[in-house]
This record gives C-alpha cells, structure tokens and sequence, in this order.
C-alpha cells in the first residue's frame, strides 16, 4: 500500500541534462517507478542514444535536445511537448556545467555561463512548464542543487552563487506555486563519481580529502539519487515543498 505513494505510472517526467551523468541516472529511476521520460542535452545525439538505450532496457523514454540557456529553445521544446500530446507532470532541473578558476581571473563572460547553465535554466524551464501545471493544479518539480547550495570552497564562486541560488528559487517556486498545488523541491547531491568530477577524482590529494570530509567515507554514486528523486517526484511528497535534501554521505552535517 505504501509502495502505491512511490509509484509514477502514468506520469511524464522532463529531466534537464539526462543524456549522461546524475541525470540520466535520475531519469532511469524516474523510468524504473513508472514514469514516461523525456531525455534532454544540448547534443542531440546523445539525447537520442540515451532515450535509445533506455528504450532498451523497457522504459518509455523520447529524446528532446534543447539548450536551457536559451530562452527561445526552452519556450519552442515545451511548446514542441504540447504538440506531441506531452504533459509534463514531473520536472527535474538537473543540466549544469562546473568551472573551476580563482574569482580574481574570472570573466564576466565565464560567470554569467555558469550562473546561466546552472540558476536562470530553473527558472526559464519551470517557467513554461509551470504555465501547463498551475491549470491543472498538480505537479512535481524538483531542481539540483548541490553541497555548495549551502557550503562554498575556493575556485568555483559562480557555482556557488548558482547553487545557492537554487535553494531559494525553490523557495520562491513553493511560495508562488505549491497554493496550486505544484510542490518544488531540490536535491543537494554531495562529491559524486562523474564526469564533471574526474579531475577531482583523478587528484590523489583531493580523493583523499573527500573521503576523509565525508562521514559516509565515499564518493557518491549516481544511483544514490534515485531514492529522493522518485520521492519528491511522487505522492509520497505530496505534503513537502520547498526543502533541499543534501545526499551528501553527510557533508553538510559535519564540519
Ligand atoms: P555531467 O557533466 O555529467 O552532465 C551534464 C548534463 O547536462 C549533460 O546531459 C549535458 O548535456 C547537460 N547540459 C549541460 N549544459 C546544458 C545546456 N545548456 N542545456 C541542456 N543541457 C545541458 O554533469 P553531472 O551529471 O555531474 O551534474 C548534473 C547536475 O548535478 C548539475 O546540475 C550539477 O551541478 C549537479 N551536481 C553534480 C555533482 C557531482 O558531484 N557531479 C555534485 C552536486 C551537484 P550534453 O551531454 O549535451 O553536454
């Protein structure tokens, strides 16, 4: 009976930056619950062999390649779901880019990309999927933050701002939306094993430091997310908006 809360049969979910790294992994456990999904990236043929390679595996997955920082892009492909008979029920805000500079050599050029990738694509994509969702008085949205939503280190100023950011906008998306009936949430993942992080991994000094900073003693796996992303996706929320669950091996708890 209780497992009937976690269930996304008939529900469509839209994942941002799902053609590889957390948000593929994400998007398959969003598949794995029931939902249909809808795989994003910016180059469209690894949107179309990731949508590909789960439809192998059983899922019902279509690939919809767009840039979330492009304001007309983002309006033209929901508008592209609307054609196709597409309601997205579930959003999870996931693309993101890291860069990794001192703030003093930092462009303005380079700050606005990564505040771009990783803060206004939340608001530009759940602007016009929230457009569909508030008539219908339903919906989920969730948006990746990050342990830096909270936590800052030297070299990555803008994503900090920009994670940061996205616990707030969550906020302000459950201060606008959740009276329709629309619950926002985000994610706070921790040190995750992916590509965004190989350098990181590959420096003996830095491995060492994120496993001995994190209590749970490891690096993150993209599978780690899936429990929280299928909860705050499902009716199993439906009373909890506008909190960040740091899946962090807990990080965030110990200093
Ligand atoms: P990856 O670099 O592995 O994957 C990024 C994904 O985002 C790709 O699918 C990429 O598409 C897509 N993407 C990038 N820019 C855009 C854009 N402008 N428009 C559409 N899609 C875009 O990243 P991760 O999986 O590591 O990170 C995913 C999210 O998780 C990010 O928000 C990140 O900040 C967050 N996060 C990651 C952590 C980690 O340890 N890795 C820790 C905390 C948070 P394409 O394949 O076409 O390039």
């Amino acid at each position: 009976m209780s497992q009937q809360l976690f269930s996304l049969e008939g529900r469509s979910a839209l994942v941002t930056g799902s053609s590889r790294g957390l948000g593929k992994a994400i998007a398959q456990g969003l598949g794995e619950a029931g939902a249909a999904l809808v795989i994003n990236g910016v180059d469209p043929q690894r949107c179309e062999a990731t949508a590909a390679e789960l439809r192998s595996l059983g899922f019902k997955a279509t690939a919809l390649a767009f840039d979330v920082t492009d304001e007309a892009s983002v309006v033209a492909a929901i508008e592209k779901l609307d054609a196709d008979g597409i309601e997205v029920d579930i959003l999870v805000n996931n693309a993101g880019i890291q860069l990794r500079k001192p703030m003093i050599e930092l462009t303005s050029a380079e700050w606005h990309k990564v505040i771009d990738t990783n803060l206004t694509s939340a608001f530009l994509v759940a602007r016009e999927v929230a457009k569909r969702m508030l008539p219908r008085g339903r919906g989920k949205i969730v948006n990746i933050g990050s342990l830096m939503s909270g936590l800052a280190r030297p070299s990555i100023a803008p994503y900090t701002a920009a994670k940061g950011g996205i616990k707030l906008l969550t906020q302000s998306m459950t201060a606008e939306w959740a009276p329709h009936g629309i619950q926002t949430n985000a994610i706070g993942p921790g040190y995750m094993l992916t590509d965004m992080n190989q350098a990181l991994i590959d420096n003996k000094e830095f491995n060492d430091w994120v496993i001995g900073r994190t209590p749970a003693r490891r690096w993150g796996d993209a599978k780690d997310l899936v429990g929280a992303a299928v909860f705050l996706s499902s009716s199993a929320s439906d009373y909890v908006s506008g909190q960040i669950i740091y899946v962090d091996g807990g990080m965030a708890a110990v200093v």
